[in-house]
Protein backbone atom coordinates (compact mmCIF):
# COMPACT_ATOMS: atom_id res chain seq x y z
CA UNK A 1 0.00 0.00 0.00
CA UNK A 2 3.01 2.55 0.75
CA UNK A 3 6.51 2.35 -0.09
CA UNK A 4 8.23 0.49 2.33
CA UNK A 5 11.68 2.29 1.91
CA UNK A 6 9.77 5.22 2.08
CA UNK A 7 8.08 4.38 5.47
CA UNK A 8 11.09 2.22 7.12
CA UNK A 9 12.92 6.00 6.10
CA UNK A 10 10.14 8.09 7.87
CA UNK A 11 9.26 6.17 10.83
CA UNK A 12 12.94 4.33 11.94
CA UNK A 13 14.48 7.39 14.27
CA UNK A 14 17.94 8.00 13.66
CA UNK A 15 20.57 7.30 16.41
CA UNK A 16 21.04 10.88 17.05
CA UNK A 17 17.17 11.95 17.32
CA UNK A 18 16.79 8.86 19.49
CA UNK A 19 19.75 10.03 21.70
CA UNK A 20 18.30 13.32 21.63
CA UNK A 21 15.23 12.68 22.92
CA UNK A 22 16.10 10.15 25.54
CA UNK A 23 18.14 13.22 26.64
CA UNK A 24 14.81 15.49 26.43
CA UNK A 25 12.86 12.87 28.85
CA UNK A 26 15.70 12.54 31.20
CA UNK A 27 16.04 16.59 31.32
CA UNK A 28 12.27 16.35 32.24
CA UNK A 29 12.43 13.68 34.89
CA UNK A 30 15.83 14.74 36.62
CA UNK A 31 16.18 18.31 35.47
CA UNK A 32 18.42 20.32 32.85
CA UNK A 33 21.71 20.18 35.01
CA UNK A 34 21.81 15.96 34.97
CA UNK A 35 21.97 16.17 31.02
CA UNK A 36 24.73 17.24 29.01
CA UNK A 37 23.80 16.44 25.74
CA UNK A 38 26.81 16.33 22.88
CA UNK A 39 24.33 14.57 19.99
CA UNK A 40 23.06 17.04 17.84
CA UNK A 41 24.67 19.35 15.24
CA UNK A 42 22.52 22.26 16.19
CA UNK A 43 24.69 25.72 15.81
CA UNK A 44 24.47 27.36 19.71
CA UNK A 45 25.95 30.55 18.86
CA UNK A 46 23.00 33.20 17.77
CA UNK A 47 23.11 34.10 14.29
CA UNK A 48 24.96 36.81 14.02
CA UNK A 49 23.46 40.98 14.36
CA UNK A 50 23.80 41.27 10.67
CA UNK A 51 21.92 38.95 9.96
CA UNK A 52 19.27 40.72 11.61
CA UNK A 53 20.03 44.16 10.28
CA UNK A 54 19.72 42.41 7.14
CA UNK A 55 16.54 41.25 7.43
CA UNK A 56 15.25 44.07 8.62
CA UNK A 57 16.59 46.52 5.59
CA UNK A 58 14.87 43.47 3.03
CA UNK A 59 11.73 44.06 4.61
CA UNK A 60 12.28 48.07 4.83
CA UNK A 61 13.61 48.60 1.11
CA UNK A 62 12.45 46.03 -0.93
CA UNK A 63 8.32 45.07 -1.94
CA UNK A 64 6.58 42.14 -0.64
CA UNK A 65 6.08 41.03 -3.89
CA UNK A 66 9.73 40.58 -4.35
CA UNK A 67 11.06 39.78 -0.79
CA UNK A 68 8.19 36.68 -0.94
CA UNK A 69 7.04 36.01 -4.77
CA UNK A 70 8.75 33.59 -6.63
CA UNK A 71 12.27 33.62 -8.01
CA UNK A 72 13.26 32.15 -11.08
CA UNK A 73 14.53 27.94 -10.65
CA UNK A 74 18.25 28.86 -9.55
CA UNK A 75 17.96 32.14 -7.37
CA UNK A 76 17.70 35.83 -8.08
CA UNK A 77 20.06 36.55 -10.45
CA UNK A 78 21.10 39.39 -8.15
CA UNK A 79 21.74 37.53 -5.55
CA UNK A 80 23.56 34.61 -7.70
CA UNK A 81 25.92 37.61 -9.07
CA UNK A 82 26.60 39.18 -5.66
CA UNK A 83 27.58 35.38 -3.98
CA UNK A 84 30.06 35.01 -7.14
CA UNK A 85 31.23 38.58 -6.68
CA UNK A 86 31.86 37.66 -2.73
CA UNK A 87 33.55 34.48 -3.81
CA UNK A 88 35.90 36.12 -6.22
CA UNK A 89 37.14 38.49 -3.76
CA UNK A 90 38.10 35.70 -1.06
CA UNK A 91 38.75 32.72 -3.37
CA UNK A 92 40.64 34.81 -6.43
CA UNK A 93 38.24 32.96 -8.88
CA UNK A 94 36.28 34.25 -11.77
CA UNK A 95 32.90 32.83 -10.86
CA UNK A 96 29.33 34.86 -12.25
CA UNK A 97 26.18 34.33 -11.66
CA UNK A 98 25.41 31.24 -14.22
CA UNK A 99 27.78 29.15 -12.10
CA UNK A 100 25.63 29.16 -8.61
CA UNK A 101 22.06 27.70 -8.39
CA UNK A 102 20.37 28.47 -5.21
CA UNK A 103 19.05 26.27 -2.77
CA UNK A 104 17.23 24.71 0.77
CA UNK A 105 20.27 24.38 2.16
CA UNK A 106 23.38 21.58 2.10
CA UNK A 107 20.59 18.43 2.42
CA UNK A 108 19.01 19.52 -0.77
CA UNK A 109 22.24 21.19 -2.66
CA UNK A 110 23.59 17.19 -2.16
CA UNK A 111 20.67 15.49 -3.27
CA UNK A 112 20.28 17.63 -6.01
CA UNK A 113 24.12 16.89 -7.27
CA UNK A 114 23.36 13.47 -6.79
CA UNK A 115 20.21 13.46 -8.77
CA UNK A 116 21.98 15.09 -11.30
CA UNK A 117 24.74 13.11 -11.92
CA UNK A 118 23.28 9.78 -11.29
CA UNK A 119 23.07 6.99 -13.85
CA UNK A 120 22.44 3.30 -13.63
CA UNK A 121 24.49 1.48 -12.10
CA UNK A 122 26.48 4.25 -10.73
CA UNK A 123 28.73 4.57 -7.54
CA UNK A 124 29.14 7.89 -5.31
CA UNK A 125 32.08 7.28 -2.23
CA UNK A 126 32.03 8.54 0.86
CA UNK A 127 35.34 8.94 2.74
CA UNK A 128 34.50 7.64 6.52
CA UNK A 129 33.76 8.88 8.75
CA UNK A 130 30.80 10.48 7.03
CA UNK A 131 27.61 12.46 7.40
CA UNK A 132 25.35 9.64 7.96
CA UNK A 133 22.33 11.13 5.50
CA UNK A 134 24.49 10.66 2.99
CA UNK A 135 23.57 7.17 1.84
CA UNK A 136 19.59 7.77 2.10
CA UNK A 137 20.28 10.36 -0.44
CA UNK A 138 22.38 8.70 -2.62
CA UNK A 139 19.92 5.43 -2.20
CA UNK A 140 17.04 7.81 -2.68
CA UNK A 141 18.47 8.40 -6.79
CA UNK A 142 18.91 4.66 -7.16
CA UNK A 143 23.28 4.72 -7.19
CA UNK A 144 24.68 2.93 -4.36
CA UNK A 145 27.04 4.42 -1.78
CA UNK A 146 30.83 2.75 -1.25
CA UNK A 147 32.30 3.81 1.75
CA UNK A 148 36.32 4.15 1.75
CA UNK A 149 37.42 3.40 5.20
CA UNK A 150 38.98 5.87 7.64
CA UNK A 151 42.91 6.98 8.18
CA UNK A 152 42.11 6.86 12.11
CA UNK A 153 45.90 8.27 13.51
CA UNK A 154 44.82 11.92 11.58
CA UNK A 155 41.63 11.27 9.69
CA UNK A 156 43.20 12.45 6.70
CA UNK A 157 42.57 10.22 3.10
CA UNK A 158 43.85 6.33 3.23
CA UNK A 159 44.65 6.78 -0.44
CA UNK A 160 44.99 3.14 -0.47
CA UNK A 161 41.97 2.27 0.40
CA UNK A 162 39.96 4.54 -1.36
CA UNK A 163 42.23 3.57 -4.79
CA UNK A 164 40.77 0.29 -4.41
CA UNK A 165 37.64 1.55 -4.51
CA UNK A 166 37.61 3.77 -7.67
CA UNK A 167 36.14 1.61 -9.99
CA UNK A 168 35.01 2.67 -13.72
CA UNK A 169 31.62 3.33 -12.06
CA UNK A 170 32.73 5.52 -9.81
CA UNK A 171 30.43 9.07 -10.64
CA UNK A 172 31.81 11.05 -7.98
CA UNK A 173 34.10 11.31 -4.49
CA UNK A 174 32.38 13.30 -1.84
CA UNK A 175 34.37 15.25 0.73
CA UNK A 176 33.35 17.21 3.83
CA UNK A 177 36.26 19.49 5.50
CA UNK A 178 35.95 20.81 7.77
CA UNK A 179 34.54 17.44 8.37
CA UNK A 180 31.43 16.20 10.66
CA UNK A 181 32.02 14.24 12.95
CA UNK A 182 36.30 14.15 13.02
CA UNK A 183 36.53 18.12 12.96
CA UNK A 184 39.58 17.75 10.79
CA UNK A 185 40.28 20.14 7.72
CA UNK A 186 42.14 18.01 4.91
CA UNK A 187 45.73 19.58 4.53
CA UNK A 188 46.29 20.79 0.91
CA UNK A 189 48.91 17.84 0.69
CA UNK A 190 45.85 15.77 1.02
CA UNK A 191 44.18 17.34 -1.11
CA UNK A 192 47.16 17.81 -4.23
CA UNK A 193 47.27 13.96 -3.41
CA UNK A 194 43.13 13.20 -3.99
CA UNK A 195 42.92 15.60 -6.94
CA UNK A 196 46.18 14.22 -8.37
CA UNK A 197 44.14 10.34 -8.06
CA UNK A 198 40.84 11.14 -9.29
CA UNK A 199 42.83 13.26 -12.48
CA UNK A 200 44.74 9.83 -13.18
CA UNK A 201 41.21 7.68 -12.58
CA UNK A 202 39.44 9.99 -14.89
CA UNK A 203 42.13 9.84 -18.11
CA UNK A 204 42.38 5.65 -17.14
CA UNK A 205 38.25 5.45 -17.77
CA UNK A 206 37.81 8.24 -19.90
CA UNK A 207 35.00 9.91 -18.19
CA UNK A 208 35.01 12.45 -15.74
CA UNK A 209 35.05 11.49 -11.91
CA UNK A 210 33.60 14.50 -10.00
CA UNK A 211 34.35 15.69 -6.53
CA UNK A 212 31.81 17.02 -4.47
CA UNK A 213 32.62 18.92 -1.82
CA UNK A 214 29.80 19.89 1.30
CA UNK A 215 31.24 22.14 3.17
CA UNK A 216 28.33 23.95 5.66
CA UNK A 217 31.43 24.10 7.82
CA UNK A 218 33.72 26.02 5.30
CA UNK A 219 34.08 29.13 7.88
CA UNK A 220 34.22 27.41 10.95
CA UNK A 221 38.09 26.73 11.02
CA UNK A 222 40.50 27.63 13.62
CA UNK A 223 43.23 29.88 14.30
CA UNK A 224 45.79 29.37 11.63
CA UNK A 225 43.80 26.43 9.68
CA UNK A 226 43.49 27.21 6.00
CA UNK A 227 40.51 25.05 4.03
CA UNK A 228 42.25 24.67 0.35
CA UNK A 229 39.31 25.94 -1.97
CA UNK A 230 38.94 23.25 -3.99
CA UNK A 231 38.27 24.44 -7.63
CA UNK A 232 41.49 25.45 -7.67
CA UNK A 233 42.62 22.27 -7.67
CA UNK A 234 40.48 19.84 -9.66
CA UNK A 235 38.68 21.22 -12.89
CA UNK A 236 35.80 19.00 -11.69
CA UNK A 237 34.65 20.16 -8.55
CA UNK A 238 31.10 20.66 -7.99
CA UNK A 239 30.54 22.70 -4.21
CA UNK A 240 27.64 22.35 -2.14
CA UNK A 241 26.98 25.13 0.31
CA UNK A 242 24.67 26.32 3.16
CA UNK A 243 24.26 29.34 5.87
CA UNK A 244 23.29 26.72 8.21
CA UNK A 245 26.13 26.14 10.10
CA UNK A 246 28.37 29.51 9.41
CA UNK A 247 25.03 31.78 10.29
CA UNK A 248 23.65 29.73 12.48
CA UNK A 249 20.34 29.52 10.00
CA UNK A 250 19.42 26.04 9.62
CA UNK A 251 15.69 26.50 10.21
CA UNK A 252 15.81 29.09 7.03
CA UNK A 253 16.95 26.53 4.41
CA UNK A 254 19.57 28.26 2.41
CA UNK A 255 22.82 27.43 0.71
CA UNK A 256 23.54 26.15 -2.64
CA UNK A 257 25.49 24.45 -5.62
CA UNK A 258 28.75 26.21 -7.06
CA UNK A 259 29.17 24.68 -10.88
CA UNK A 260 32.39 26.02 -12.12
CA UNK A 261 33.08 26.80 -16.29
CA UNK A 262 35.65 24.68 -15.37
CA UNK A 263 33.14 21.49 -14.81
CA UNK A 264 33.47 18.70 -18.35
CA UNK A 265 30.27 19.37 -19.99
CA UNK A 266 29.09 22.42 -18.10
CA UNK A 267 25.77 23.32 -19.43
CA UNK A 268 24.81 19.78 -19.30
CA UNK A 269 25.89 19.38 -15.44
CA UNK A 270 24.02 22.81 -14.87
CA UNK A 271 20.79 21.90 -16.72
CA UNK A 272 21.17 18.49 -15.00
CA UNK A 273 20.47 20.25 -11.93
CA UNK A 274 18.32 22.40 -13.14
CA UNK A 275 15.96 19.11 -14.14
CA UNK A 276 16.66 17.38 -10.86
CA UNK A 277 15.57 20.68 -8.88
CA UNK A 278 12.28 20.82 -10.52
CA UNK A 279 11.57 16.88 -9.85
CA UNK A 280 12.80 17.43 -6.49
CA UNK A 281 10.12 19.93 -5.91
CA UNK A 282 12.68 22.86 -5.42
CA UNK A 283 10.96 25.62 -7.40
CA UNK A 284 13.03 28.19 -5.63
CA UNK A 285 15.33 28.54 -2.82
CA UNK A 286 13.69 30.71 -0.04
CA UNK A 287 12.78 33.99 -1.49
CA UNK A 288 13.46 36.41 1.37
CA UNK A 289 16.56 34.43 2.39
CA UNK A 290 18.13 35.00 -0.71
CA UNK A 291 17.66 38.54 -0.61
CA UNK A 292 19.10 38.23 3.30
CA UNK A 293 22.45 36.47 2.18
CA UNK A 294 23.14 38.33 -0.61
CA UNK A 295 23.53 41.30 2.12
CA UNK A 296 25.62 39.24 4.35
CA UNK A 297 27.86 37.83 1.38
CA UNK A 298 31.63 37.75 3.28
CA UNK A 299 30.91 39.05 6.90
CA UNK A 300 32.49 36.82 8.88
CA UNK A 301 31.03 33.97 11.00
CA UNK A 302 31.51 33.80 14.84
CA UNK A 303 33.89 31.22 15.12
CA UNK A 304 35.46 31.69 18.71
CA UNK A 305 32.98 30.29 20.96
CA UNK A 306 32.97 27.06 18.59
CA UNK A 307 37.07 27.07 19.34
CA UNK A 308 36.93 27.83 22.60
CA UNK A 309 34.56 24.76 23.46
CA UNK A 310 36.50 22.56 21.46
CA UNK A 311 39.79 23.11 23.09
CA UNK A 312 38.30 23.01 26.46
CA UNK A 313 36.67 19.70 25.60
CA UNK A 314 39.58 18.47 23.77
CA UNK A 315 41.83 19.18 26.64
CA UNK A 316 39.55 17.90 29.13
CA UNK A 317 39.10 14.53 27.10
CA UNK A 318 42.97 14.05 27.02
CA UNK A 319 43.60 14.51 30.49
CA UNK A 320 40.33 11.78 31.16
CA UNK A 321 43.06 9.44 29.17
CA UNK A 322 40.86 9.45 25.66
CA UNK A 323 42.13 9.42 22.64
CA UNK A 324 41.14 11.86 20.23
CA UNK A 325 42.97 13.88 17.19
CA UNK A 326 42.72 17.46 17.39
CA UNK A 327 39.69 19.54 16.34
CA UNK A 328 40.70 22.10 13.58
CA UNK A 329 37.20 23.44 12.78
CA UNK A 330 33.09 22.58 12.50
CA UNK A 331 32.10 22.25 15.90
CA UNK A 332 32.85 18.25 17.09
CA UNK A 333 34.93 16.07 18.44
CA UNK A 334 35.42 12.23 17.30
CA UNK A 335 37.41 10.33 20.41
CA UNK A 336 38.18 6.43 20.17
CA UNK A 337 35.69 5.37 22.26
CA UNK A 338 37.04 3.10 25.81
CA UNK A 339 35.66 -0.49 24.20
CA UNK A 340 35.43 -1.21 20.61
CA UNK A 341 32.01 -1.77 20.52
CA UNK A 342 31.06 1.96 20.44
CA UNK A 343 26.93 1.27 21.03
CA UNK A 344 27.78 -0.10 24.34
CA UNK A 345 30.39 2.66 25.44
CA UNK A 346 27.45 5.50 24.63
CA UNK A 347 24.95 3.02 26.32
CA UNK A 348 27.34 3.43 29.38
CA UNK A 349 27.50 6.95 29.15
CA UNK A 350 24.53 7.75 29.17
CA UNK A 351 24.51 6.77 32.96
CA UNK A 352 26.52 9.49 33.84
CA UNK A 353 24.01 11.94 31.65
CA UNK A 354 26.53 11.93 28.82
CA UNK A 355 24.81 11.91 25.08
CA UNK A 356 27.15 10.40 22.63
CA UNK A 357 26.74 9.17 19.55
CA UNK A 358 28.53 5.67 18.40
CA UNK A 359 31.09 6.21 15.34
CA UNK A 360 29.60 3.15 13.74
CA UNK A 361 26.81 5.93 12.43
CA UNK A 362 29.59 7.82 10.64
CA UNK A 363 30.98 4.40 9.12
CA UNK A 364 33.69 4.31 12.12
CA UNK A 365 33.06 1.90 14.37
CA UNK A 366 35.14 2.37 17.87
CA UNK A 367 35.07 6.29 17.92
CA UNK A 368 32.15 8.46 19.46
CA UNK A 369 30.64 12.17 18.15
CA UNK A 370 30.64 14.77 20.59
CA UNK A 371 29.19 17.54 19.26
CA UNK A 372 30.48 20.62 20.81
CA UNK A 373 27.87 23.50 19.85
CA UNK A 374 26.78 23.67 23.51
CA UNK A 375 27.05 26.15 26.64
CA UNK A 376 30.38 26.26 27.75
CA UNK A 377 29.48 25.70 31.66
CA UNK A 378 27.96 22.16 30.49
CA UNK A 379 30.97 21.11 28.85
CA UNK A 380 33.32 22.31 31.86
CA UNK A 381 30.86 20.34 34.23
CA UNK A 382 30.61 17.32 31.79
CA UNK A 383 34.85 17.13 32.03
CA UNK A 384 34.65 14.92 35.39
CA UNK A 385 32.14 13.03 34.39
CA UNK A 386 34.16 11.81 31.14
CA UNK A 387 37.14 11.20 34.24
CA UNK A 388 34.42 8.93 35.83
CA UNK A 389 33.48 6.97 32.81
CA UNK A 390 37.24 6.77 32.02
CA UNK A 391 37.83 5.85 35.85
CA UNK A 392 35.47 2.96 35.38
CA UNK A 393 36.85 1.96 32.32
CA UNK A 394 40.42 1.53 34.22
CA UNK A 395 38.56 -0.59 36.67
N1 LIG B 1 26.46 18.03 5.34
C1 LIG B 1 27.00 17.90 6.56
C2 LIG B 1 28.36 17.34 6.68
C3 LIG B 1 26.27 18.27 7.70
O1 LIG B 1 26.83 18.12 8.91
C4 LIG B 1 24.96 18.78 7.55
C5 LIG B 1 24.15 19.12 8.71
O2 LIG B 1 24.45 18.84 9.84
C6 LIG B 1 24.45 18.91 6.24
C7 LIG B 1 25.23 18.52 5.17
C8 LIG B 1 23.07 19.44 5.99
O3 LIG B 1 23.05 20.80 6.27
P1 LIG B 1 21.83 21.76 5.84
O4 LIG B 1 21.21 22.23 7.10
O5 LIG B 1 22.47 22.87 5.11
O6 LIG B 1 20.92 20.98 4.98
Amino acid sequence: MVSEKMYELGTKKSTIRTIFEFGRQRAAELGEDSVFDFSLGNPNVPAPAFVKQAILDVLEDMTPTEIHGYTVAPGAPAVRETLARSLNERFGTGFSGRNLFLTAGAAAAITITFKALAEPGDEFLALAPFFPEYRCFVESVRAALTVVPPRVEDFQIDFAALEQRLTSRTKAVIVNSPNNPSGVVYSEATIRALTDLLRQKQKEYGHPVFLISDEPYREIAYAGVEVPWLTKYYENTIVCYSYSKSVSLPGERIGYILVPDEVADFDRVYGAIAGAARVLTHVNAPSLFQWVVARCAGLPSEVAAYEKNGRLLYEGLLAAGFQCVKPQGAFYLFPRSLEADDYAFCERAKKYGLLLVPGTDFGCPGHFRAAYCIRTETIERSLPLFRKLAAEYRG
